[in-house]
């Protein structure tokens, strides 16, 4: 039988309406097979980051879940669930619909040619470590070191918090 793992998934989202392709995200990330929709962070509002300012803020949080899938499996049942909610890949840094990253893979670190864990953005990312933080504190990113270290590394003062973590049950 395969080992239970945590992970943490990221989700963004700045076209049509953000907080509820957001929302949507999350009831199809609980949909997943073997695998559980465990906790959400609160939704945070900021600006593009990237090569491409000039676009509508994001909306962007955390979901803790737990797999027994293989780490390419889960990507695979990610990027499924970009398609479904309408993500068409364009221009890297451009506008999307949503966006779903794998963040955290337990304590493994992968470097794949389609995936790379822990994800390469995590350290400089405050819309990715402030979301991390509220869910646990004391997580460690696998080669970076403690979220509440992290996170003192980063600016965190255009990052507005939306509401509070919705958790597993009411999805
Ligand atoms: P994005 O534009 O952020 O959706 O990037 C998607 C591409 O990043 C895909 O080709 C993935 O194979 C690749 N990728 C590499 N590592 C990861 C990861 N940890 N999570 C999601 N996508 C990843």
């Amino acid at each position: 039988m395969s080992s239970v793992v945590s992970v943490f998934v990221g989700l963004g989202s700045n076209l049509d309406n953000p907080v509820r392709q957001i929302r949507l995200a999350l009831s199809n990330l609980a949909q997943i097979r073997s695998s559980s929709l465990d906790k959400c962070s609160s939704l945070f509002k900021g600006p593009a980051m990237g090569g491409e300012k000039n676009q509508a803020d994001y909306i962007n949080a955390v979901a803790m879940m737990t797999t027994t899938l293989p780490p390419l499996d889960l990507l695979g049942a990610l990027q499924e669930k970009e398609t479904l909610q309408g993500r068409i890949h364009g221009k890297r840094w451009g506008p999307r619909i949503i966006d779903l990253d794998l963040l955290i893979y337990g304590t493994q670190t992968i470097h794949e040619k389609n995936l790379s864990v822990p994800h390469i953005g995590v350290a400089e990312r405050a819309f990715v470590l402030l979301p991390l933080c509220e869910l646990n504190p004391q997580l460690v990113v696998p080669n970076l070191g403690k979220v509440s270290e992290l996170v003192k590394l980063v600016d965190c003062r255009q990052l507005v918090r939306l509401e509070s973590g919705i958790i597993g049950e009411e999805f």
